[in-house]
This record gives structure tokens, C-alpha cells and sequence, in this order.
């Protein structure tokens, strides 16, 4: 199957409001391209630098959302290239995002990540951390908080990402009724090339698709 046929496919079985985020990590430019002339609307990428190179040929034919580790000393260029952040896991990241927007005159929309498998080494906060990091987020005036994207700690049996997908949906529930001034809380990015189908599921409406888009990763 070409990446054209394995977008169209998973488009035509992803539900109504679930969006399809193209994870192209290590993928060139032309894959890329190929995707989005398919029906690709939204490109995530791991690395700032790799996402510009492919912005220079995609451009906004696509939005951009960044879905890996962002180092602060990146912000500047993340906040120039993408629509979403999808990994923000401390006020510390929020406030150099924050200063990066206001810098470049607008208003940058973000996720926040959460650790729903509690492992110490993985990124992400913990999920009774969530509602003091989105309240303190939400009051930077260059910040719009939109809701909580989780990896989950298993790359096997797909069942077995379940709960901790429901541990996120459940924060984001909770999320959304304590109401947050200056947070819209309605997008929950969660599910991979595996486990995508029992991510939506449980709630999602952003699944995270590479492998099953692209092929194996070189
Ligand atoms: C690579 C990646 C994905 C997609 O993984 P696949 O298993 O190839 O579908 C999704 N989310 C994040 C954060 C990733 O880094």
C-alpha cells in the first residue's frame, strides 16, 4: 500500500471529530507531501529541526503540531512554525512559550502532556498535576490551553494502553468541569500506529499516526 492508500484508509475508518495527526518523524519531505495531498491536514513532528526542513517545502499547506520533547532553547523557532504544542509539562516551558509569543505577536495554542503511565523517566506531568499546571498555563496572557495529549506507557497488546487512556480521560473530564479561566479545554491527543483504535475508544480526538501511514521507520 502507497502512504496515499494508507491515509485514505485511515480517514475513511477514524470517526466523525476524531482528527488524524501525520507523526513524520524521519520521513522526507516528499512522503510528506504525498500525505498531504491525500487528505493529510495536521503533521506532527518530534524535532524542531527536522520540522523546519519539511516546513519549507509543505509550508501551511498543513498545520504543524509539535508532539516530542521541546527544549526550551527551541521555543523561539516552535513558536514560528507550529499551530499546536502538544508536550507541555511544566510552567517553567510555559513561560518561555509565552515570552516567544508575545515576542512574535501571537497567541500559541498548547497541550498538556500528561504521564499517564506514572514512570519517573517519561515525560509528561502527573495526572493529579494537571489542573495546577493548566491554571497556572492558562494565566499567560500568550498561552490558549486546549487540553491534554498522553503517550501511555505500551508499545504491545494495544488493551493494554486502555487504562492509562482512561486515566487521561478521566483528567480531562475533570479538567473541562472545573471550568479553568482562559483554558478551552476540548482536545484530548491520545493513540498510536497500535493502539489508535482503542484510544478513540475511550475518548480521543486526535490520534497520532506514523507507522501505519508511512511504513516502518528507517
Ligand atoms: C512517533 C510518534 C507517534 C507515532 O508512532 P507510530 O507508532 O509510528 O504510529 C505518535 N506520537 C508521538 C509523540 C511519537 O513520537
Amino acid at each position: 500500500m502507497s502512504i496515499a492508500d494508507n491515509v485514505k484508509a485511515i480517514l475513511a475508518e477514524l470517526p466523525p471529530g476524531v482528527e488524524l495527526v501525520a507523526a513524520a518523524k524521519t520521513r522526507t519531505a516528499a512522503e510528506i507531501l504525498e500525505a498531504v495531498e491525500a487528505g493529510i491536514k495536521i503533521i506532527g513532528e518530534n524535532y524542531v529541526q527536522e520540522a523546519a526542513e519539511a516546513f519549507a517545502s509543505v509550508g501551511r499547506q498543513a498545520r504543524w503540531h509539535f508532539i516530542g520533547h521541546l527544549q526550551k532553547n527551541k521555543a523561539k523557532k516552535a513558536v514560528e512554525i507550529f499551530d499546536l504544542i502538544e508536550t507541555v509539562d511544566s510552567l517553567d516551558l510555559g513561560r518561555e512559550i509565552d515570552k516567544r509569543a508575545a515576542a512574535a505577536g501571537r497567541t500559541m495554542d498548547v497541550l498538556v502532556e500528561v504521564n499517564s503511565g506514572r514512570e519517573p523517566q517519561k515525560a509528561g506531568v502527573m495526572p493529579e498535576d494537571v489542573e495546577p499546571l493548566v491554571r497556572a498555563l492558562a494565566s499567560l496572557p500568550r498561552l490558549r490551553v486546549l487540553g491534554l495529549m498522553t503517550m501511555g506507557p505500551f508499545e504491545g497488546d494495544p488493551e493494554d494502553s486502555r487504562p492509562y487512556f482512561q486515566e487521561t480521560r478521566k483528567a480531562f473530564e475533570a479538567l473541562k468541569a472545573a471550568a479553568v479561566p482562559g483554558a478551552e479545554i476540548r482536545r484530548l491527543s491520545m493513540g498510536m500506529t497500535n493502539s489508535w483504535r482503542v484510544a478513540v475508544e475511550e475518548g480521543a480526538t486526535m490520534v497520532r499516526i506514523g507507522t501505519a501511514l508511512f511504513g516502518p521507520r528507517p
